[in-house]
């Protein structure tokens, strides 16, 4: 059996830990791979290395720096069909998802190929009588990012690219079901120049994730997963004294307001609650048509697309989506739909036994819709996180919107409408993080930022855009002053501009 180890100090190194996990392949059940996880000492020796190797990076010039980063996209896209096949293989997604999964990662990198610019401080000249003063922006050090199983190359991606293109070094923990891709992206980061020791894969689950927020020399940590981990990592390290910023779980509504193309907004909802079979954070799982002509009409286009729609392995090149990521996962969204009917909600389409012929033991849940959830039901407070729609009714705008707003969550949103009037108001009033206006998942390109509200996001920066660019840089401002400036004589009192 393949053992996945970690890659430290510019080398693949075996797990010495005596601990593995199972990495399955989601279409067969088949366990294809073991993957090391990590113990304190394994973590600390990938720590030591990027704590060697980071001075001489940050002394880098930014211009070498960013062209590590074009290279390292040329690479990325020499090598974009076997990234995905491997990243298809242990995740479930097709592979065009795959490949949509790493353009989005490829797209920071791109960014932070602007790093001259985007790392430069300011100055100000005359700020007092001889008096110039000026800031930079230097790396925090020893960076860690810990990421979720559903986007194994994207997210790492927008993790380590703007904290080593600022001059950090950085410990990625990716998710234990798919390990093989930020190996690869590390291996491919060594080729396109990076020196050894600023990018380190340590594999692992809580003990390596415990001994990141504890490490004395780690100065920044982000993260993404699911809110009661996001909540614990973000609590754990601040009170280690590290910066943190951590993103949460979600359940993104979409309101479909009784003007809307109600056509575009079937093919909206499909897209967005039933790709990567609902296994994203900006899924749209919840739909809010308002009246209830707008809800017979919404339901009765989706339910035969819903019923239609073709599920396989990733090998199926036709396929609209793929199984969910583990047997806990398929058992969680089965158990969660049984909820749903328990709780009263109107089960249009069941996705409960649904069987692939020849991947009878692979992790395939069918599209399932309910109709007539309310706000206090089980499947709609839960995040799902599989290929699940509820639909909940309101009578008017008004209620519309208390919907999303009410919600612990506040990832993304969407409203479909042809009136400018309404989206402008719902865009001002709605206290969620991502705002979509006729667009089902709203994620922001990679030179603005992507974040969340509420439960869905912990810490004040958001992930890429120049907020990545702020967390993973100290601000250190100088105060100058020349001698032909300075009087004679200690001045006792508080120096102000009067
Ligand atoms: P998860 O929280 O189970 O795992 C995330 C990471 O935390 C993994 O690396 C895992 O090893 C680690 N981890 C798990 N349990 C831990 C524990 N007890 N202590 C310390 N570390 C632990 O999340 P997941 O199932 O891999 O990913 C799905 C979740 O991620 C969903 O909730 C989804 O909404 C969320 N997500 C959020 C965003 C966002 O930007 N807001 C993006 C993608 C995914």
């Amino acid at each position: 059996m393949r053992e996945i180890g970690h890659f430290i100090g510019g080398n693949h190194v075996a797990g010495t830990s005596g601990r593995t996990a199972d990495v399955f392949n989601p279409a067969t059940g088949e366990v294809q791979a073991k993957v090391s996880l990590a113990s304190v000492s394994e973590l600390r020796s990938a720590v030591e290395n990027a704590k060697a190797a980071q001075p001489q990076w940050a002394a880098t010039n930014p211009q070498r720096r960013a062209r590590v980063f074009f290279k390292f996209v040329e690479l990325l896209n020499k090598h974009m069909d076997e990234l995905a096949e491997l990243l298809s293989r242990e995740h479930g997604k097709t592979v065009e998802d795959s490949k949509g999964d790493i353009v989005r990662g490829l797209e920071v990198c791109e960014f932070v190929c602007g790093i001259p610019h985007l790392q430069k401080g300011e100055f100000t000249e005359g700020a007092g009588p001889a008096i110039d003063m000026y800031s930079m922006r230097q790396p925090v050090g020893v960076g860690a990012g810990i990421t979720p199983f559903n986007f194994p190359a994207m997210i790492p991606m927008w993790m380590f690219a703007p904290a080593i293109a600022c001059g950090n070094a950085f410990i990625l923990k990716p998710s234990e079901r798919d390990p093989s891709v930020p190996l690869r992206l590390a291996e491919l980061m060594i080729e396109a120049g990076l020196p050894a020791g600023i990018l380190n894969v340590v594999n692992g689950d809580k003990a390596a994730v415990d001994a990141i927020l504890t490490d004395p020399d780690i100065g920044a940590v982000t993260f993404v997963g699911s809110t009661p981990i996001a909540r614990y990592v973000y609590g754990t390290a601040a009170m280690n004294g590290k910066r943190a910023q951590c993103f949460g779980g979600a359940k993104n509504h979409m309101i479909i307001m009784p003007d809307a193309d109600m056509d575009q907004a079937v093919n909206a909802l499909m897209g967005a609650g039933y790709g990567s079979a609902g296994e994203r954070c900006m899924a749209i799982s919840v739909a809010v048509p308002v009246g209830e002509e707008t809800a017979n009409l919404l339901v009765e286009k989706l339910a035969p697309k819903i019923e239609s729609l073709r599920i396989g392995p990733y090998t199926d090149d036709k396929a609209d989506m793929g199984p969910v990521v583990t047997k806990e996962a398929h058992a969680r969204i089965n158990g969660l739909i049984d909820r749903g009917v328990e709780e009263g909600a109107k089960l249009v389409v069941d996705g409960r036994g649904f069987k692939l012929q020849g991947y009878e033991d692979g992790y395939f849940v069918g599209g399932t819709l309910f109709d007539h959830v309310t706000p206090e039901m089980d499947i709609y407070k839960t995040e799902i996180f599989g290929p699940v729609l509820s639909v909940v009714r309101a009578k008017n705008y008004e209620d519309a919107l208390a919907l999303p707003m009410k919600h612990e969550y506040g990832n993304g949103v969407a409203i479909y409408t042809r009136d400018g009037d309404a989206a402008r108001d719902f865009a001002s009033r709605v206290n969620i993080g991502m705002i979509g206006i006729n667009v089902p998942i709203p994620v922001p390109l990679a030179y603005h930022s992507f974040g969340g509200w509420k439960a869905s996001s912990f810490g004040d920066l958001n992930q890429h855009g120049t907020d990545s660019i702020k967390f993973w840089t100290k601000t250190k401002t100088i105060t100058a002053r020349w001698p032909s400036g300075i009087k004679d004589g200690a001045e006792f009192v508080m120096p102000t501009m009067k």
